[in-house]
């Protein structure tokens, strides 16, 4: 199972009930922070998040409402007990920027570990056991990466095709956990040996501060969740959208009446934008499956097909 949670819901300066964007995903054991604008310690407080238990930070970009709030995440992770090292992530810039800001966080007991992407196409950042989080560039008025977190479901024991590929029996356990097993003479066998094809797992998107681009509306296909900037509501805004390289709720849902994922939740709504609910319906005309953001919204998502997860 996978939960996410949107931390904050507000873009370019937090208002009343809305902290700036920032969302946590939290699946087997892992912790992913996304984004942490000023007050991001502050909301994953009141959502109940351990801060401690964050092991990668995914940044999408380096305007102030995306990362302000780092040097205090930081000191709060140490003082709530991290001591394993943290990976961040982010586009070009990253190692200036993070080593500016900790300026105010000099002294960390965990080791930071940063990771610059320069990518013009999608990159997998790290792979632990099944899960998978991948970066993508996105189009905005400075290098910005949207993000994927990927699920992957291995297919079921398949006894049939065990006994064809002749695989011990003492074996056929570990290799559902494993990718290979050897046997006693030094034979090598392969998870793929005694399981069947690839279930559907869970894949959930996140990207803000960005143009609708052909590749994100690629990789918002066959996703269980997108999490998207909802800037402006009205199409008067498009201009302006275009203008700020943001995006209206009309052009959100084009490009997901185009690439059906599952649902769409909209974050990072514009100072300007105090009644959202005012623009949803015209929007969800185009694509139903629209759900507006707020602040501490939560899901856990399972895997679509049976409930052994
Ligand atoms: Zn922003
Ligand atoms: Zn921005």
């Amino acid at each position: 199972m996978v939960e996410i949670t949107l931390l904050g819901t507000g873009g370019t300066l937090p208002v009343k009930g809305r902290w700036l964007s920032s969302a946590m995903i939290r699946c087997m054991g892992t912790s992913i922070l996304f984004d942490c604008g000023e007050g991001t310690q502050m909301a994953a407080r009141e959502a109940d998040l351990p801060l401690g238990g964050v092991d990668i930070l995914c940044l999408s970009h380096f305007h102030g409402d995306h990362v302000a709030g780092l040097p205090g995440f930081l000191l709060s992770m140490g003082h709530e007990g991290r001591r394993t090292p943290v990976d961040i992530y982010g586009p070009a810039g990253l190692t200036e920027v993070v080593t500016a800001l900790r300026i105010l966080a000099p002294f960390l007991p965990f080791e930071v570990r940063l990771h610059e992407i320069r990518t013009d196409q999608p990159v997998t950042l790290q792979t632990i056991g099944h899960l998978s989080v991948s970066a993508f560039p996105l189009e905005h008025s400075v290098p910005c990466l949207g993000y994927t977190v990927d699920l992957f479901r291995p297919g079921r024991f398949n006894v049939e095709k065990a006994l064809f590929n002749h695989v011990p029996q003492p074996l056929w356990s570990l290799l559902q956990k494993t990718d290979s097993a050897t046997d006693e003479t030094g034979r090598v066998y392969t998870r793929d040996m005694v399981l069947g094809p690839d279930r559907k797992g869970i894949h959930i998107l996140l990207a803000q501060d960005t143009r609708p681009t052909a590749l994100l509306e690629k990789m918002m296909s066959g996703r269980a969740l997108c999490i998207l900037e909802g800037m402006y509501g009205s199409d008067d805004k498009r201009e302006k959208a275009v203008e700020t390289f943001h995006m209206t709720f009309t052009e959100v849902a084009f490009m997901a009446s185009r690439a059906k994922p599952d649902e769409i939740w909209f974050t990072h709504y514009s100072p300007s934008l105090p009644d959202p609910e005012t623009y949803i319906e015209d929007a969800q005309t185009i694509f139903p499956r629209l759900k507006l953001g707020t602040d501490g919204m939560k899901t856990i998502l399972t895997y679509p097909d049976d409930s052994d997860c």
